[in-house]
């Protein structure tokens, strides 16, 4: 099974993304994760991260679909996956498409976060990473209106989409999730 999270920052998908995998054995693929380690271990990817991510800006599309690709064709992820953090852009959306064509697979499900913007500002400024600062946050959120809500549509109109209420207790979410995805 092949699964992708979509929502705004702070709206769960990370958290969602971890139970999944360890309660389906679906490998997790976490963009935010992977660039994070990259500008730990200093790597030249590292360098392009580390400007954006502190901007709240999205790093370019064939940068990331580079290393998506790469990490989708091993074998950690041939039982599945959880997409955590991409696609993020049109652009991104479509050179999935062209992996996933290359792979001779598809997508099952697209999980939609829907959580008040209110409520993400809140879980943001509480959660205390390097990137999470007032002024951060309102570029991000700017950057998910304008670059990333449209693939709600994009993936509606191929009805993949399923909405999900990020706001409760964790385990019910979940759970809600588990159930969508066994239907
Ligand atoms: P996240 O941990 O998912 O909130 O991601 C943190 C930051 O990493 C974002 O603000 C972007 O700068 C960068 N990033 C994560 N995923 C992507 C992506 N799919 N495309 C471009 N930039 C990304």
């Amino acid at each position: 099974m092949r699964i992708i999270l979509l929502g705004p920052p702070g709206c769960g998908k990370g958290t969602q993304a971890e139970l999944l995998r360890n309660n389906t054995g679906l490998a997790q693929l976490t963009t935010g994760e992977m660039l994070r380690e990259a500008v730990t271990q200093g790597t030249e990817l590292g360098a392009i991260a580390k400007r954006h991510m502190l901007e709240g800006t999205l790093l370019p599309d064939e940068v990331i679909i580079g290393l998506m690709a790469e990490r989708m064709r091993s074998p950690e992820c041939s039982e599945g996956y959880v997409l955590d953090g991409f696609p993020r852009s049109l652009g991104q959306a479509k050179g999935l498409e062209k992996v996933l064509e290359q792979l001779g697979h598809g997508i099952d499900h697209v999980l939609s976060f829907n959580v008040p913007e209110e409520e993400l500002v809140r879980r943001l400024l509480g959660r205390g990473r390097a990137d999470d600062t007032e002024e951060t946050i309102r570029t991000r959120l700017k950057v998910y209106a304008e670059q990333t809500s449209p693939l709600l549509d994009y993936y509606k109109h191929k009805g993949l989409l399923r909405p999900i209420e990020g706001v409760g207790d964790i385990k019910d979410i979940h759970l809600y999730i588990c159930s969508l995805i066994e239907a």
